[in-house]
């Protein structure tokens, strides 16, 4: 009984997420159809329009590819992965955009081998998730730093830590719940496909935060070279 209810509790997940999916395309979709119509009646489609419905085309395919990382748990091809390699290229990525938002980023390496297992690509965009999501929790700018600390047991720790707004404990508890978000422009799936791909790899990814203070975000992962 105990898996037929974990199994029950995870049809509704996926279930609540296609809902929530649902939704999110539908509002995209009714743009696009409207300057669709637009275009068919005057014929009066500008260039501004089709940037409009690129971008609204855009939304969907990311929420789609997100949703499908979450709904079709694939087995992940794991191999050796230099971290601190894989931080610094996505540093190297959101660098500008950190800029501009008066936001320094900063790898502070504490350990020496640095080879965790995992699959490149998914790991990568949980540190592109969680590098974002420092930025933009400094509105005033700040510092955002990543540690890659060693750990007992052979695993090897990240720290994101932000000088933010931080999080209520309430926002703490939700964190990671599907289309949780308190960002105008959010879609508050981030954390909870980061949480799902940090699982896969049988790692761990936990927060904590103080409100008007900053937040921590922590992910451990099985070093490489574990028995
Ligand atoms: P999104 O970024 O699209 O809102 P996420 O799943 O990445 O979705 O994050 C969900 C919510 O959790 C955010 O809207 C924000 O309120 C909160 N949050 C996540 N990371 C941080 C952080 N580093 N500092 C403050 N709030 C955060
Ligand atoms: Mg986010």
């Amino acid at each position: 009984t105990e898996e037929l209810l974990r199994q029950s509790e995870k049809l509704s997940v996926v279930g609540q997420l296609a809902a929530g999916v649902a939704h999110e395309v539908r509002n995209p979709l009714t743009t696009l159809r409207g300057f669709m119509q637009l275009q068919k009646q005057t014929g009066k489609l500008s260039p501004a329009h089709l940037d409009i419905m690129l971008e609204e085309l855009d939304r969907i395919n990311f929420i789609v590819s997100e949703f499908l990382v979450l709904a079709k748990p694939q087995a992940i091809h794991v191999q050796p992965i230099d971290v601190v390699d894989t931080l610094q290229q996505i540093v190297t990525l959101l660098d500008a955009e950190a800029k501009l938002n008066n936001v320094q980023l900063k790898v502070d390496k504490q350990i020496e081998t640095t080879m965790v297992l995992g699959e490149s690509n998914q790991l990568k965009q949980v540190f592109i998730n969680l590098l974002k999501n420092g930025v933009e929790a400094m509105m005033n700018g700040g510092q955002l730093t990543i540690e890659v600390l060693p750990s007992p047991n052979d695993v090897v720790i990240i720290r994101f830590i932000d000088e933010g707004n931080g999080m209520s404990e309430e926002d703490l508890q939700r964190l990671g719940e599907p289309f949780f978000t308190r960002k105008s422009t959010g879609n508050g799936l981030g954390i909870m496909v980061s949480k799902q791909i940090i699982a896969n790899h049988k790692g761990t990814l936990t927060f904590r935060s103080t409100l008007g203070a900053g937040t921590c975000a922590e992910i451990t992962l099985p070093a490489s070279g574990r028995p």
